[in-house]
């Protein structure tokens, strides 16, 4: 019996059990200090009332003989795929419903999506980055190379014509950085997977996040990218669906890669290892796109939005380096007086009583950064705010 040794190359991960242990240690020995939280990256806010009807509604029908629904389609319900196109289509994005597929969220469809390619080809991923893709990738055993985020290029690589790359994924709104590309930015993405036959891997987690309207949400508004980018996409941020779990990815029809359709392998994939989202949750997650769910999920992302402004002003009145903020929940800021990350940690717990990521934990290229999270409550953001500046 031979097991997948690529497993012991996967780098053990003490970020959040690290950051846990330092608190659970300050707390026990100063049990009067209330810490506030900035490190998580889930949401807070409950699912919007339409959602949670719709849910109940569907459950309903799940009691009644005429109105029970079974095995459905593994790639989704048409009444969601077609909530999603027209949300697509808002933007001037037109998509057949069969290059949607809904599943339990973007970390699964991120993972799953490598049984497309072969096991030599190179991976090309930013630093710092969400760690899923790394380590999805050491688990199937593929060459990974890194590109630099940093400081000089605002955490938003742009490709390196000498570096070769089969397979490049992106994030944008970028957990952790926050960072959000251009049109240009992403334009010279999609030439470069185009020129060197290339696939992009578009995480757009974050999409609903951007309100400056010169801002891409989704890598299709970039000409060429329907064929060469999958875009993955995600109601646990959008929406509160962390719990919740639904998530979409976009395979376009004109997407090939070595002579095959992605879109007929992706669907072959799915139908043969994924059962589909339950009825219930798609109900919800159509909610989601209604008038009325716009409306709701919009008012939370516009809280989450305010208490990222509230901790990007501390950033500019402690004139202190930053990225995001203003388009991402997400705010990433250089550690003062050339302070690591760990040891900036270790200072807002001990000195502000507030916990943050330490961006060592997300690449090299994190260290000496910080992440802060706007995903908490109001009252505990300002009080944070407050902390900080004193
Ligand atoms: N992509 C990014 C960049 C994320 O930060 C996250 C979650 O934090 C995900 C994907 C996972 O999303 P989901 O909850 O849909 O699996």
């Amino acid at each position: 019996m031979n097991i997948n040794q690529n497993y012991n190359k996967l780098e053990q991960s003490y970020l959040f059990s690290t950051i846990a242990k330092k608190v659970a240690d300050f707390s026990a020995a100063n049990p009067r200090e209330k810490i506030i939280r900035m490190g998580i990256g889930d949401v807070t806010l409950p699912l919007c009332d339409a959602v949670v009807r719709a849910m109940q509604e569907a459950v309903s029908d799940m009691g009644k003989k005429e109105s029970f629904h079974g095995y459905g389609p593994e790639q989704g319900y048409d009444f969601l795929k077609n909530a999603v196109a027209g949300y697509y289509a808002q933007r001037g994005i037109g998509l057949d419903n069969n290059e949607i597929f809904i599943s339990d969220g973007a970390k699964s469809d991120l993972g799953n999506i490598l049984d497309l390619f072969a096991v030599d080809n190179t991976v090309l991923i930013p630093d710092p980055v969400y760690p899923v893709y790394v380590d999805t990738n050491v688990m199937a055993g593929r060459t990974i190379v890194y590109m630099d985020a940093n400081e000089e290029n605002g955490f938003l690589p742009l490709p390196d014509e000498s570096v070769r790359a089969d397979i490049i994924y992106l994030c944008s709104p970028n957990n952790p950085t926050g960072a959000v590309y251009s049109h240009d930015a992403l334009k010279k993405w999609v030439d470069y997977a185009l020129g060197n036959h290339a696939i992009l891997l578009f995480d757009a987690a974050y999409e609903a996040f951007i309100s400056n309207s010169e801002l891409p949400r989704s890598i299709y508004e970039i000409k060429g990218a329907e064929k060469c980018a999958i875009e993955f996409c995600s109601l646990s941020k959008t929406a509160g669906f962390t719990g919740t779990r639904c998530g979409y990815t976009i395979v376009p029809m004109t997407l090939e890669a070595g002579g095959a359709s992605l879109n007929h392998m992706w669907l072959r994939r799915q139908t043969t290892k994924f059962n589909g989202v339950p009825y219930m949750v798609q109900r919800g997650a159509a909610a989601v796109f209604s008038k009325e769910g716009q409306m709701q999920t919009r008012a939370a992302i516009d809280y989450y939005k305010e208490n990222a402004r509230l901790i990007a002003s501390a950033m500019q009145k402690m004139g202190i380096w930053y990225t995001g903020g203003e388009n991402s929940p997400y705010i990433w800021l250089k550690c003062p007086d050339d302070m690591t990350s760990w040891e900036y940690f270790d200072y807002l717990l001990t000195e502000k009583k507030v916990v943050g990521t330490p961006g060592a934990g997300f690449g090299k290229n994190g260290e000496g950064f910080f992440r802060l999270t706007a995903f908490g409550d109001r009252e505990n953001t300002a009080e944070a705010v407050k902390r900080l500046l004193s």
